[in-house]
């Protein structure tokens, strides 16, 4: 069962401000969530999450977990910004470069975030960029073919762009090494959305083991091993949730069997968590504005797939709570659509819902990462605002909806009459 973070009362007193659609994040769930992370690894000193910006890139959101001691994972200009912006720099940066222009380099730099390369040709464009290598710098490791985690979940790093192989990898340490470089990290991002507390205790022995191994052939002792994202949340209501404290025990396992044996154990482990960290606490609130009656029934929303791209994109899941009608009969099948001129612009098809009449609110759930983030203009549709739920249930404004002028700013070499904009 899920149910919305937020009552029909008090949305219906946001909407009195802030008309629909926005999404709304709930600021005591991401706060209650980022201090059991940090908890299920207190076991390890140097612990550590850089949260995903491109998850939800909002500094206000970003500031509220760097409460909680989390650093930023950025991979763009912007994101580097944004996490300037949230005053947050040095080593609580982690830039994942990935055919990564060079002023980005440069710009990752001159914040001294700590630097994950993507591939071994990075090293020249350091060079040449920079005219020297860092001296904290790390790696992404692809291991190649197919990676299986308990339960048949797997993924397939070996059709993935990402990461080195092995030999490249032991090849750009030697040659970082020889550079000047005197700390090194190791990072891997095999599966995507894992439901089942296996997948980080499975990639961890993986990279513990490598560690071990580039301790005896290269001499490097690595300072931390970097499990990226790919932890999952329920999308689907009779889903189980991760349990982060589960996670971090087997971690620690695979810590104490294979790194502390192997004279390692002074690794820090970091994480680089999106979804977990503020998925479950967003949602998309809209209302409903049509309905239709032809081959299927439909419900037009006045959010789109410019919203929340995940369910044209991916076919995702999206739970749907009709606000006020949380115990009423699924008496409906529904299409719930938004009004792009593109037929996978639907938030559910054929999902069973109550009876839904115009101006009905629906929450839709699990929006809190990779949902804003992902807007775009489609159509010429904008970005909808972003609100924060506070802890002491209070409302505010964390960036405003666009406006047909932020639309038409980058038409500034066109000559349109001030009065059209106004
Ligand atoms: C997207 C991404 C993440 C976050 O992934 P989630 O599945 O949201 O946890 C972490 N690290 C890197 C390098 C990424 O690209």
């Amino acid at each position: 069962m899920k149910k919305p973070f937020i009552t029909k009362e008090k949305i219906n007193e946001i909407i009195q401000k802030y008309p629909t659609p926005f999404h709304i994040y709930d600021e005591k769930g991401i706060r209650e969530n980022a201090k059991k992370v940090k908890e299920a690894f207190s076991w390890n000193p140097g612990y550590r999450e850089y949260f995903a910006v491109k998850a939800a890139p909002n500094p206000f959101l970003m500031s509220i977990m760097k409460e909680y001691d989390c650093g930023m994972d950025c991979s763009s200009m912007a994101e580097l910004m944004l996490s300037q912006a949230a005053g947050i720099s040095g080593e609580y940066i982690m830039f994942s470069s990935n055919d990564t222009p060079d002023e980005e380099f440069a710009k990752a730099a001159e914040l001294n975030a700590i630097i994950n390369l993507d591939d071994i040709t990075h090293i020249d464009d350091l060079l040449r960029i920079l005219g020297k290598v860092p001296e904290t710098i790390s790696c992404r490791y692809n291991p190649g073919g197919v990676y299986e985690i308990s339960n048949g979940i797997m993924d397939n790093p070996g059709d993935a762009k990402y990461g080195m192989t092995k030999a490249q990898l032991f090849s750009a340490y030697k040659t970082l090494k020889n550079l000047g470089a005197k700390n090194f990290g190791l990072h891997a991002f095999l599966v995507s959305n894992t439901l089942t507390n296996e997948y980080y205790p499975t990639l961890a022995r993986t990279l513990f083991v490598l560690a071990a191994e580039i301790k005896d052939e290269l001499g490097i002792e690595l300072s931390f091993i970097n499990l990226s994202g790919g932890v999952g949340i329920p999308y689907f209501p009779e889903e189980e949730g991760n349990d982060i404290m589960i996670i971090g025990e087997k971690v620690k396992k695979a810590y104490d069997e294979v790194l502390v044996p192997a004279h390692l154990d002074n690794i820090a482990i970091y994480t680089e968590m999106g979804r977990f960290m503020t998925g479950p606490y967003g949602a998309l609130i809209t209302t409903a504005i049509h309905e239709k009656h032809t081959y299927k029934e439909y419900i037009g929303v006045d959010a789109c797939a410019a919203n929340l791209m995940r369910p044209a994109m991916y076919g995702a899941y999206h739970h749907i709570t009709v606000l006020g009608k949380e115990d009423a009969p699924l008496s409906h099948m529904y299409d719930v659509t938004g009004s792009l001129c593109e037929n996978n612009d639907k938030f559910a098809v054929d999902r069973m819902l109550p009876t839904i009449e115009r101006g009905d609110i629906l929450f839709i759930h699990d929006t809190g990462a990779h949902g804003h983030a992902m807007g775009y203009n489609y159509n010429g549709r904008l970005r909808s605002a972003e609100i924060l739920y506070k802890t002491d249930g209070s409302f505010e404004l964390i960036r405003r909806a666009e406006t047909t002028s932020d639309y038409f700013a980058t038409l500034d070499c066109f000559p349109i009459s001030e009065k059209l904009l106004q």
